[in-house]
């Protein structure tokens, strides 16, 4: 019997697996791919995390992961597959490498980013169509591509692809922003960025390669093409919550509905990161749900 099991290596378990240890839990981490460190790792620089001014994602990601493991926190490379609660609190956690039980579980399963669901995006994933500018932006060197959306990751993407592409257009479908002001100057300071403001996207065109975007501005109703040999799609993130489904309670959204202690609506069920429904997703909040989520673990394990 395992005192807490955490599902997920982003910044949230991975500082849940930091706390775990020094609290002497009895603890499983597991991850569903070796390092897989969350959505940070597909970030070129991190500029807001204090005392690490200016970090790559990845960097930052190992750093944690180095900091759990020299700890002592033992990780396990398999895929969570159910969660069940028996009737005196015992948590079964099934697993691809097993069964295992639990007083206490945190899932910190992060995000995965969300379609825009237009006809040519499927079909031209992996030849044009893209979900991670720092995976794939080198492919695009000198070339014009398409950034949609107008949050921190769109703008991020934006800035670092406009440092090898000949050109790129963040499309945005309203006529303002949602990124960080900061983010905002650096991308408007780029000459070689074009805005395209009250646009979506209507179709992603091309036989096997993408070669242009079909847009439309959603004031005037005018379709336009715009030539691109790549379209980096940034429209924010879905909640991976499908594993506490029918257990704790969530919101229409599926994320998962714990105040900043992180106890769900089930007793030793806790939720870390953006998985959790919060106001703001940063990797300093995920970190901090991590640790706010072993301290009420902890709590929980006392009063139990
Ligand atoms: P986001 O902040 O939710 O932004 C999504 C963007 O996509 C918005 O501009 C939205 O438009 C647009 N959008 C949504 N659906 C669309 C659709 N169907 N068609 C066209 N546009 C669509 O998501 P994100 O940028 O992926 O960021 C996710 C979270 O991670 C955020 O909370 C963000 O702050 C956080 N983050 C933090 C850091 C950091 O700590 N350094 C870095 C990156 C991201 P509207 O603006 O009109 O809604």
């Amino acid at each position: 019997m395992y005192d807490v099991i955490i599902a997920g290596t982003g910044p949230a378990g991975l500082t849940a697996a930091i706390y775990g240890t020094r609290a002497r839990l009895k603890m499983l981490v597991f991850e569903e791919n070796y390092m897989s460190g969350g959505q940070v790792v597909n970030t070129y620089e991190v500029d807001n995390y204090p005392g690490l001014p200016e970090i790559s994602g990845m960097d930052l990601s190992l750093k944690f992961r180095e900091h759990a493991e020299k700890l002592g926190a033992e990780f396990v490379r398999a895929k969570v597959n159910k969660i069940e609660v028996k009737e005196d609190g015992t948590k079964i956690v099934e697993t691809e490498s097993g069964t295992y039980e639990t007083r206490a579980f945190v899932l910190a399963t992060g995000a995965h980013h969300r379609l825009l669901n237009v006809p040519g995006e499927e079909s031209l994933s992996g030849m044009g169509v893209s979900y991670c500018a720092t995976c794939d932006g080198a492919f695009y060197k000198g070339s014009d591509v398409a950034v949609i959306g107008g949050g921190d990751v769109a703008v991020e993407d934006a800035i670092f692809l406009a440092r090898g592409c000949r050109r790129v257009y963040v499309v945005h479908r309203r006529d303002e922003l949602r990124a960080a002001k900061s983010l905002q100057e650096k991308l408007f300071s780029l000459p070689n960025v074009e805005m395209v403001w009250d646009s979506v996207v209507d179709s992603i065109e091309g036989e096997e390669q993408v070669d242009a975007i079909r847009i439309k501005n959603i004031k005037d109703g005018t379709v336009r093409a715009i030539s691109v040999d790549g379209v980096f799609v940034a429209v924010g993130i879905t909640p991976d919550s499908d594993l506490l489904k029918g257990i704790v309670k969530m919101d229409e959204g599926g994320y998962i509905l714990a105040d900043e202690s992180c106890r769900t609506s089930v007793p030793g069920i806790f939720s870390a990161g953006d998985v959790r429904k919060k106001p703001l997703r940063q990797i300093i909040t995920a970190a901090a749900d991590g640790a706010n989520a072993i301290t009420s673990v902890e709590k929980y394990l006392i009063e139990a």
